[in-house]
């Protein structure tokens, strides 16, 4: 998995917000060969011990190691209705992922995720307001995940709308929310929303400006 923005199937930017416990970022390369598997029972939902014993880089881990087999074709081995009975009492999340509305970007689908592993905020172009500060806030503050995720991906129609200052009903509103990342792409050539290359790099710079205005807007301290 690449460490920054690539297409539909993999993943973009990890950040964690300023109220989590969590250490610095660490190579792909290293966690993929240093830390063991946190969860190798596709069956079983997270406990809430099993999630309490995950450390931020150990869950980061886990999804790339799940990103690396959706890449490689390898069938998922999740139990989806076991994993819902596990979980009807209870969930404990390891994470929560902002990713966008897209239907070839299924965040789950793409890190080989279960029922009860991921919170998942879903909205055009991955952006973040105060509702969605308030679910990310929920989701760590309250319900225990350690990790934050913003995903983007290629050909994002949402990007190429703002590049194109579409109007459309409350869209329109949206995609002044992507404006910010459109000026500051340093793009040279075609800056259209035809030109996919700079429809990638806004949305690259979108996930970036997320997490920035995420990690220094008003947070619930845990
Ligand atoms: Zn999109």
């Amino acid at each position: 998995m690449r460490s920054t923005l690539s297409d539909s199937s993999h993943c973009t930017h990890t950040t964690r917000r300023s109220f989590l416990k969590s250490a610095g970022i660490a190579t792909a390369a290293g966690l993929l060969t240093a830390v063991p598997s946190p969860k190798l029972a596709y069956a079983a939902a997270l406990t809430k011990v099993e999630r309490d014993k995950l450390t931020p880089d150990e869950i980061i881990a886990m999804m790339k190691r799940g990103n690396e087999r959706f890449r490689s074709g390898k069938g998922t081995q999740q139990d989806v209705l076991a994993q819902q009975i596990a979980s009807a009492k209870g969930q404990f999340p390891a994470t929560v992922i902002l990713s966008c509305i897209d239907s070839r970007a299924p965040a789950e689908t793409i890190m080989d995720l279960g029922i009860g592993d991921a919170f998942n905020a879903r909205v055009a172009g991955n952006i973040a307001n105060d509702d969605i500060l308030g679910s990310m806030e929920f989701a760590c503050a309250a319900a225990g995940a350690k990790v934050v995720l913003v995903m983007g991906h290629t050909a994002c129609g949402a990007i190429a709308g703002a590049i194109d200052n579409v109007q459309l009903g409350n869209l329109t509103g949206l995609l002044a929310k992507i404006q910010p990342a459109v000026n500051a792409t340093s793009f040279p050539g075609d800056r259209s929303g035809t030109n996919s290359a700079f429809v990638d790099a806004v949305a690259r710079r979108n996930v970036e400006l997320t997490m920035e205005w995420s990690t220094s807007a008003r947070a619930v301290p845990c």
